[in-house]
């Protein structure tokens, strides 16, 4: 579904150039739930932007359903952390979900069809005619998670998205962002800095070296399908991938360009 080959970013511009990606390549499936962490500045959101046809690669390439990905193509959303810029505030919660709907070309009905079942979907049925400085942090980007998922697109591209919601609003919105993936069986690329939340998201775990980034290692998450919070982050495998990742992340921090470097004691 999302092909990554020998994809290179050096950002130039004024200054001195910035190489943010050296060198990744990857295979993502048509269904699949991945998430990218690495360190701070590794360049996960340089790679999302690449992904999402926003920012041209320097090298390589990217490819959805094998069609090389210049533009923002039609079957991606994209998801950002700053939720209070990514609404209109002029537009009510349902205008904001049905406006990539009217871009989309859809006709009338089905359009209030989608705006309606995504919004419950996200706990906002009745919040439909408010507008979004009305509502929480956590709301908002509830709105935004709506948008993106009433767009019925191929690959949902998240950007931490969760970054600034309080905890207890996080664990449900990842719980959201799970239920959603597999009712729509849409392909999820999920970039955070937090360890446990991509072990409890992912089915995989793309673990970045630093800038300029490569990729440390794919870790299988074999946690099956039906998570729970508390269960779930309970189990021996949960603790066991999380010390994994975490001795990984460290040993990107230091430096490390590959498995070899990091020295893991599990
Ligand atoms: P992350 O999302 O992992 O924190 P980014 O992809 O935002 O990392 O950034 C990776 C590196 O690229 C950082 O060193 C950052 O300063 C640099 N960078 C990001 N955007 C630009 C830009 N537009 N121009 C120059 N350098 C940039
Ligand atoms: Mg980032």
């Amino acid at each position: 579904m999302l092909g990554v080959h020998g994809l290179n970013k050096v950002y130039t511009g004024r200054g001195e150039p910035v190489e943010a990606i050296a060198d990744l390549s990857f295979e993502i499936s048509a269904g699949e739930l991945v998430c990218v962490v690495g360190p701070s500045g590794a360049g996960k959101t340089t790679l999302l932007r690449c992904l999402a046809g926003l920012l041209p690669a320097t090298a390589g390439d990217v490819r959805l359903a094998g069609q090389a990905v210049s533009d923002p193509p039609t079957g991606m959303a994209v998801v950002f952390q700053e939720y209070g810029r990514s609404l209109f505030p002029w537009l009510t919660v349902a205008q904001n979900v049905e406006l990539p709907l009217r871009e989309k070309g859809l006709p009338k009905a089905r359009r209030k069809e989608l705006v309606r079942e995504t919004l419950e979907a996200v706990g906002l049925g009745d919040a439909t005619a408010s507008y979004p400085w009305q509502l929480s942090g956590g709301m908002q980007q509830r709105v935004a998670i709506a948008r993106a998922a009433a767009y019925e697109p191929q690959v949902l591209l998240m950007d931490e998205p969760f970054a600034a919601v309080d905890a207890q609003t996080r664990f449900d919105l990842e719980d959201l962002v799970r239920s959603l993936w597999s009712r729509l069986g849409v392909t999820v690329v999920f970039v955070t800095h937090d360890i446990d939340e991509a072990i409890y998201l992912g089915e995989r775990v793309l673990v970045l070296s630093g800038r300029p980034t490569v990729l440390l290692e794919d870790v299988r998450v074999g946690l099956g399908d039906d998570r729970s919070q508390l269960e779930t982050r309970a189990t021996p495998e949960f603790t066991r991938l999380r010390t994994h990742v975490y001795e990984l992340v460290q040993a990107a921090k230091r430096g490390a360009r590959s498995v070899t470097d990091a020295h893991l004691t599990h």
